[in-house]
């Protein structure tokens, strides 16, 4: 991570860069004055997906997920205690594999839930069945002490 990464504000969209030093510090959107993170994750369609791909300097951590799938309910709970324990260090992220066919194929999204962590604009791991919070946040914290971002 850069010494002041892009944060895309989940509120506007607006690209916002942040010291490192000032990111647990409860920053707001220079636009629309929104906090940059507000302890839950956040529902992204495709566009909004690829657009925090391509801007956000803080990692991504993404429940694939759908409405119909038992095992994805069950996780939702722990997936947001998990944004509460993880953020700002990562984002944490929902995208729904049935309003997000296309990219959910493009990814090979096989089996849901399935946790992706994107640094960089990369996948850089990749996990397939639900977990409760606590792994949440041991598989990535794991996952990102790998990479370089
Ligand atoms: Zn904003």
């Amino acid at each position: 991570m850069s010494d002041a990464p892009q944060v895309i504000c989940p509120g506007c969209g607006a690209v916002n860069r942040v010291p490192a030093a000032r990111l647990a510090e409860g920053p707001r959107c220079g636009q629309c004055k929104a906090p940059l993170f507000q302890g839950k994750p956040l529902a992204l369609d495709e566009d909004g997906f690829r657009r925090h791909l391509r801007l956000s300097g803080v990692p991504l951590l993404v429940d694939f997920w759908a409405s119909w799938c038992g095992p994805c309910r069950v996780m939702a709970p722990e997936f947001e205690a998990a944004a509460k324990l993880l953020e700002p260090r990562l984002r944490l992220v929902k995208v729904s594999t049935e309003e997000a066919q296309a990219l959910a194929a493009e990814l090979q999204i096989r089996s849901i839930p399935t946790l992706a962590l994107f640094a960089g604009g990369r996948e850089v791991a990749r996990h397939a069945g639900a977990m409760r919070a606590r792994d949440i946040v041991a598989w990535a914290g794991r996952a990102l002490a790998g990479t370089t971002a």
